[in-house]
């Protein structure tokens, strides 16, 4: 089986985006691939977080991957920060890549603008433990929203340096990006991609917002006075709106336009809305479900720790010899 590599940064609650550009596609993934999921903790500290928070956010987001469908049994659910090779290979990788390849890295300028006041080494070397990240499994495939594929470049870019020098030693990972839903704009500004950081919160439908929230936010999504609903480029509000109505009822584009032909706008964001409810209620029920089995929770915890520690230190075995770090006797 080819294996497959993402995570989630347990920063801000998570968005419909997230769901529809990542998460939903992992578990359709999951039969085809031996699959590691990691809630990347550890890249979360780029920005500075309230220790209680990160770590019931990451135990949430945690649970979330199952409640969405990933089966913990065969797919590798785990902390990042429970297994300490990704901060091991990152420090070696760390010494094959380039300070202006980070440089052209345009989430660093992002969030560089965004936290002037913590520009740290750590959010400027992101890319190289989110490569660390994948490497360490000999990912074959990485499915990523259409923003990290940047990222991507640069591990595929350091794998291959490293290669070079050293012979065959890391797999190199190809994107994966979802058909549908690969990008979720802002519901208030559709030119921009709906994002966990957002300022504004009916901006973005989060995967925990309750039911008359989403049918507000929902009501409320910027649209244009074109008074037509078609799947162009020169509505964008409306485009985004039957890409998410698309992914949540698993019809295309095509035949959503058909299906509101004619129809106004108001009747199309109430549909747009129940679509969304129907996903995310079953989510939001089972994810609560989960929450109060502490006991299977932790043992999931445990034995996937242990099992993603044991593929990533065959990996960091095989990286330290190479390179020449004296042998464990
Ligand atoms: P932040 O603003 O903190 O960067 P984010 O919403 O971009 O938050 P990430 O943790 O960076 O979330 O990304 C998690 C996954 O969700 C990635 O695979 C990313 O590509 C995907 N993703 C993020 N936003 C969207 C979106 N609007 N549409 C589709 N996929 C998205
Ligand atoms: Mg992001």
């Amino acid at each position: 089986k080819k294996v497959l590599f993402s995570g989630m940064q347990a920063t801000g609650n998570l968005t419909l985006g997230n769901y529809l550009g990542a998460l939903k596609n992992w578990v359709t993934l999951s039969d085809e691939y031996e699959c590691f999921y990691s809630v990347v903790d550890m890249h979360s500290i780029t920005v500075r977080q309230d220790p209680a928070t990160l770590r019931k956010r990451a135990r949430a987001l945690l649970t979330l991957y199952i409640a969405a469908g990933l089966d913990p049994e065969k797919n590798c659910i785990y902390y990042q920060s429970h297994v300490s090779g990704h901060a091991e290979l990152a420090w070696i990788l760390n010494c094959f890549t380039y300070m202006g390849e980070l440089n052209r890295m345009t989430q660093f300028k992002d969030k560089a603008a965004k936290h002037a006041d913590n520009i740290n080494a750590g959010l400027f070397t992101y890319p190289v433990l989110m490569a660390a990240d994948i490497l360490l499994y000999q990912a074959d495939v990485v499915p990523v929203g259409i923003d990290q594929m940047q990222h991507l470049e640069i591990t595929r870019d350091i794998a291959e340096r490293f290669n070079n020098i050293y012979g065959d030693v890391f797999t190199i990972p190809e994107a994966y990006v979802g058909k549908v839903g690969a990008k979720i704009m802002s519901l208030q500004d559709p030119e921009r991609k709906m994002s966990k950081s957002d300022e504004n919160p009916n901006a973005s439908i989060y995967l925990m917002d309750d039911m008359d929230t989403i049918m507000r936010k929902c009501k409320r999504a910027v649209t244009d006075s074109e008074a037509q609903i078609l799947y162009r480029d020169e509505q964008p509000g409306v485009k985004n709106l039957i890409n998410i109505y698309s992914a949540c009822t698993g019809k295309t584009p095509d035949e959503v336009v058909k299906e509101f032909d004619g129809k106004g706008y108001g009747d199309f964001k109430m549909a747009v809305g129940e679509s969304v409810c129907a996903v995310l209620k079953p989510l939001q029920d089972e994810a609560a479900r989960l929450e109060k089995d502490k006991a299977y929770i932790d043992g999931i915890i445990k034995a996937n720790a242990e099992k993603a520690g044991y593929f990533a230190n065959k990996t960091l075995r095989k990286v330290q010899k190479k390179i020449g770090f004296p042998e464990r006797i």
